[in-house]
C-alpha cells in the first residue's frame, strides 16, 4: 500500500465519495476532506422534534448506477440501503381542479389518462412519447453516459451520422414535446421533467426528454429510513475501503507546478498544512475551486463561463400537525403557465410570480419520517441562482415562500400555515454557504441548447495533468446518479493515466 498513489478527494459529496470509493476499490490511497461535519454534501439531513426532514434530494433513480461501488466482496448494494419502489411516481395539480398522477406502468396510464378530455388521444400521445424518451435515452446512454465524453470531438467521433441523427438535437425539449402532445396537462408534466437538472425545457435540447425514460424504465425509489442512509451507506463504503476522512477540514489552495498539481493546502480550525498528492480530485465546483483554490485570472474565468449554475430554490421544509391525505409522495403544483414560468426564472433572471412548486411528503412510503398524526412536507420551487440581472435579497425569498404557501392553501391544501408546528427555510444564499456551489446552484451547470449544448465542463482540467473535477458542474451533470457516474468515470481515467505512465 505504501508505494500506491496518493490521492486527496476535495468534498465528500456523492460525486467525490464516489471517486474516494472507485479509487481505493483499485488500491490507492485516498484522503477524503470535507468542510463540513459530515459526509453527503447536498445529500443532508436535519432531524427535530420527531421530524426527519432530507434537506436535499428525495427522489432516487438509475440504482444500477451506484451498484459498483457497493458491490466486492460477496455484498451488494441491498447490504447498505433498503430502496423502496415509490408508485404513483408523481401527483401533478393544475389550477383548475385537474388532478393527474403519473404511474410506473402503462396500462396504470392507461386508466389514468382516460379521465381527461380526450383521453383515448391522450394516451396514444402519450405511449409515443414515452418510446421517443426510450429512444433518446438509449442512445444518449451508450456513448455520452457510459463512455463519460467531455468533448465535443469524442462524441462526434462515438456517435457518428447515423445516431448523431437518431439524437434529437434539432428541437427544444418543449418544442419536441409540443410536437408529440395534444394535451395540456401531459405537456406541463414532461417538460417538468427538467426539473431534475434545474434547467428549462425552452432552452434544453430535445434528447433532454430521455428523463421520463429514467424513472419509468427503471423506476422511481426511496431510501426506507430517509434519504440519508445513503449518505451512511457511502461513509460505511468508505470505512471498509480504508479511505482516510477529514471533516471539518477545508481545502484553501491547490499547490502546484508548470502543468501539475501537487497538493492541497487544508485548514482545520486554526491549523494549517499541506497534503501532498499525486492526484487532487475537486468536488467543489469548477468555477469557484478555479477562482478560489487556484486562484485563475478573470481572463481564464471568463472562459467558463458559457457553464452557466443551474437554477437555485428556496427550500421550506414543513411539520405539521396533521396529514394532508390528498398528497402522494412526490407532487407537482403547477404554474398556470409553466413556459413563461421558465422563461421568467432562466432568461430573464427574476423570482417567480407563479411558480411550479415540486412538493414531497416522504411519510406516504415511511411514518418514521413525522411523529404520529404529523406530516413531513418540503416545498422547493425553482428560482435563478444568485445574479447581478436582477439580484434578489434573503427579504424577497420569505415573499417568494409566502407567495408559495398562499398558492398551495389555494389548491388544497387548505390552512396549512394554520399546522405547521416546525419550519426550516433555506435560500439560495445559505446553499451557496453550505457546499459552496456556485452562485447558489442546486444542479451545477444549466442544460442549454445555445450556451453549452447541455455539455458541462470537463472532468479533467485543461492546465494540470493530474487535477480532475467531479460532481454537477462537469460532464455529465447534476442529479445523484449523474454525479456518482462523474466520480466513477474520473476514478478509470485516473487508472488510465496510471497505467499509461507507468
Ligand atoms: C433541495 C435539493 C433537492 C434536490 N433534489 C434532488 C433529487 O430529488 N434527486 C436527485 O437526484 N438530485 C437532487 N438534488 C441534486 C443533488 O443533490 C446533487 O446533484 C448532488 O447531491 C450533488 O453532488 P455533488 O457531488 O455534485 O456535490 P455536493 O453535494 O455539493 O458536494 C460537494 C461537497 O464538497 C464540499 N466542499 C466544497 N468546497 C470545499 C472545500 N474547499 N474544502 C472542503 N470541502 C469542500 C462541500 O461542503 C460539499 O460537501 C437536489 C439538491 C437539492 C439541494
Amino acid at each position: 500500500m505504501s508505494g500506491a498513489s496518493r490521492v486527496v478527494v476535495i468534498g465528500a459529496g456523492l460525486g467525490g465519495m464516489s471517486a474516494a470509493i472507485a479509487l481505493a476499490q483499485a488500491g490507492m490511497r485516498v484522503t477524503l476532506i470535507e468542510k463540513n461535519e459530515r459526509h453527503g454534501g447536498k445529500l443532508n439531513v436535519l432531524e427535530t422534534q420527531g421530524f426527519k426532514f432530507d434537506l436535499g434530494p428525495s427522489i432516487f433513480t438509475l440504482p444500477q448506477v451506484f451498484r459498483p461501488l457497493f458491490e466486492g466482496d460477496g455484498r451488494k448494494l441491498e447490504d447498505y440501503i433498503d430502496l423502496r419502489r415509490v408508485d404513483p411516481q408523481w401527483r401533478n395539480f393544475f389550477e383548475d381542479g385537474t388532478v393527474v398522477n403519473l404511474w410506473e406502468r402503462t396500462e396504470d396510464m392507461r386508466a389514468e389518462l382516460a379521465h381527461l378530455k380526450d383521453g383515448t388521444e391522450a394516451f396514444a400521445d402519450y405511449e409515443r412519447f414515452v418510446e421517443y424518451s426510450r429512444a433518446q435515452y438509449d442512445v444518449v446512454e451508450r456513448g455520452y453516459l457510459r463512455q463519460g465524453f467531455d468533448r465535443f470531438g469524442e462524441f462526434l467521433r462515438f456517435y457518428g451520422l447515423k445516431d448523431g441523427r437518431a439524437m434529437d438535437w434539432r428541437h427544444s425539449m418543449a418544442g419536441a414535446i409540443r410536437q408529440r402532445i395534444r394535451d395540456p396537462y401531459l405537456r406541463d408534466i414532461f417538460a417538468y421533467f427538467i426539473k431534475y437538472v434545474g434547467s428549462s425545457a425552452n432552452d434544453s435540447p430535445g434528447f433532454m426528454n430521455l428523463m421520463p425514460n429514467i424513472q419509468l424504465e427503471f423506476g422511481l425509489w426511496y431510501v426506507n429510513g430517509g434519504m440519508y442512509e445513503f449518505a451512511w451507506a457511502f461513509a460505511r463504503r468508505l470505512d471498509e475501503l480504508g479511505v482516510e476522512s477529514h471533516f471539518g477540514c477545508e481545502a484553501v489552495k491547490i499547490e502546484r507546478e508548470p502543468g501539475r498539481v501537487t497538493g492541497v493546502v487544508v485548514c482545520e480550525g486554526s491549523t494549517t498544512r499541506v497534503l501532498p498528492a499525486d492526484y487532487v480530485v475537486s468536488n467543489m465546483e469548477v468555477i469557484p475551486a478555479s477562482e478560489k483554490l487556484l486562484g485563475e485570472s478573470s481572463r481564464q474565468l471568463k472562459k467558463l463561463s458559457r457553464f452557466e449554475p443551474a437554477c437555485s430554490g428556496i427550500v421550506v421544509h414543513l411539520g405539521l400537525d396533521r396529514v394532508y391525505p390528498q398528497l402522494a409522495h412526490h407532487n407537482f403544483f403547477y404554474s398556470r403557465k409553466q413556459e413563461a414560468h421558465f422563461d421568467r426564472v432562466f432568461r430573464e433572471k427574476r423570482l417567480p410570480d407563479d411558480p411550479t412548486i415540486y412538493l414531497v411528503a416522504p411519510t406516504r412510503s415511511d411514518p418514521t419520517q413525522a411523529p404520529p398524526g404529523c406530516d413531513n412536507i418540503k416545498i422547493l420551487p425553482h428560482i435563478p441562482y444568485i445574479n447581478d440581472k436582477h439580484p434578489y435579497t434573503r427579504e424577497d425569498c420569505v415573499e417568494l415562500k409566502k407567495l408559495c404557501l398562499d398558492k398551495l392553501e389555494r389548491m388544497g391544501l387548505t390552512d396549512l400555515r394554520k399546522h405547521i408546528v416546525v419550519e426550516d427555510f433555506w435560500t439560495p444564499f445559505d446553499i451557496e454557504q453550505s457546499y459552496y456551489s456556485n452562485r447558489g446552484a442546486i444542479y451545477g451547470v444549466v442544460c442549454d441548447r445555445k450556451k453549452n449544448f447541455a455539455f458541462k465542463a470537463p472532468k479533467r482540467s485543461r492546465d494540470f495533468d493530474n487535477l480532475f473535477f467531479v460532481g454537477g458542474s462537469v460532464n455529465p451533470g447534476g442529479g445523484m446518479p449523474m454525479v456518482s457516474l462523474s466520480g466513477q468515470h474520473v476514478a478509470r481515467m485516473i487508472l488510465e493515466q496510471q497505467g499509461g505512465t507507468r
